[in-house]
């Protein structure tokens, strides 16, 4: 009976201590409004963060002010308490960085697969290389909270292994090999959720619970975030925008469905609709529209379009607070983002009242890589790692 109590008790405290974890890593924070927002007392406040201080989770900070006009302590996160690893696997390389809790990059390096590929050879480089990478750092392994990899869907995230016949790493169960190799948790996801979880936790919408993040550059893709979850199905192969149908009578796809977006929008599929446009890229659309060129701007209300009908068929679902788009259709994206804002308000079933915003997603260095790291600081934050 004690000793039920007691684990309780230590659950309690662990799962109050994540609480005002997710609290101050979106802002600092003072104890009184730590108090006030959780509805703790101020001494189980004080506690709790005595606890995390002595950890060095947590540090002060002097950025607010109080009632009075002085200054007060806010708490914020220790940037350095912990640290990730991310991995991006590509077609023949992969990249892998060291990230602090902040998300902020501290080195990446890239190398190219093995000649004569064999995915256990391979991990195993993998693996010493990121050991190489953390000691160059000087961090010790006590502080890595894991390993976030990334790698084209679809992936079998339980698994940890990805489902694509035409992958090296097809049915290669790789974050169980690289986690017995490492001894740190590893986690896979495909590219869009994983970007999703960056978009979440650093990205542009960060101040957004349900959002949508929407790619297009040789495919469509794109992943739904809904009340701070990554939605993507029972088995989690869900989020495949590139096949949600825009014309029931349309060509099949090799998906087997008819008239799948990706088939019309994906850059290959509107720069074969319009092959009066010279050159091989959406940068060569734009580019022509902005000199006025009729064709080129008849061109990107096509393509808005076609994005558009996808777009309202997601915010009739799932009413997102903003809509992110990535990829190569942000490239001078003002006219494009013009007539997809006006398109999707004209077009929702909540017209009257539709407020959901078209953004930018975040445009940095290494994007893969730190939507791989930051799968693990999402890990980190829900308690799924035993690190507090
Ligand atoms: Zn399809």
């Amino acid at each position: 009976m004690n000793t039920e109590k007691a684990t309780n008790l230590i659950d309690m405290r662990t799962s109050n201590a994540l609480l005002i974890l997710n609290i101050i890593r979106k802002a600092p924070c003072s104890r009184a409004s730590i108090a006030k927002m959780t509805g703790l007392s101020r001494s189980a406040v004080t506690i709790i963060i005595d606890h995390l201080m002595q950890q060095g989770m947590v540090e002060e900070t002097q950025t607010s002010q109080n009632g009075t006009g002085r200054k007060a302590l806010d708490l914020k996160i220790c940037k350095n308490a912990g640290y990730t690893i991310g991995v991006h696997l590509r077609s023949q390389m992969y990249t892998i960085g060291v990230f602090n809790l902040e998300g902020e990059l501290l080195q990446a390096e890239s190398n190219d697969y093995h000649k004569d590929f064999l995915p256990e050879a391979q991990l195993e480089s993998i693996g010493s290389h990121i050991v190489q990478l953390i000691q160059s750092q000087g961090i010790e392994a006590k502080k890595v909270l894991g390993v976030g990899i990334c790698a084209s869907g679809p992936v079998d995230v339980q698994a940890g292994k990805v489902i694509r016949s035409s992958s090296v790493w097809h049915e290669v169960e790789i974050c169980q090999r690289l986690s017995s190799l490492l001894h740190w948790n590893c986690f896979l996801e495909n590219r869009s959720n994983a970007r999703a979880v960056y978009e979440k936790l650093y990205g542009k919408c960060k101040e957004y619970s349900s959002f949508i993040f929407f790619k297009v550059d040789e495919s469509v893709g794109g992943a739904i975030v809904y009340k701070d979850e990554v939605l993507s199905g029972y088995r989690r192969f869900g989020n495949e925008f590139g096949h949600i149908s825009i014309k029931h009578d349309g060509k099949r796809c090799e998906c087997g469905n008819f008239g799948c977006l990706d088939m019309y929008a994906s850059i290959p599929a509107i720069l074969k609709q319009f092959p009066q446009i010279a050159g091989d890229s959406w940068k060569s659309i734009v580019d022509e529209a902005y000199d006025g060129n009729p064709v080129a701007i008849q061109a990107i209300k096509q393509e808005a379009d076609y994005i558009s009908t996808g777009i309202v068929n997601l915010c009739n679902i799932f009413e997102p607070e903003a809509i992110a788009l990535a990829g190569d259709i942000t490239y001078r994206p003002n006219l494009l983002m013009a007539l997809i804002s006006e398109d999707v308000s004209e077009r929702h079933i909540l017209r009257e009242v539709f407020n959901s915003k078209i953004i930018l997603a975040d445009q940095i260095d290494h994007i893969n890589l730190r939507s791989a790291a930051a799968l693990v600081v999402e890990e980190f934050y829900q308690g799924k790692i035993n690190f507090i």
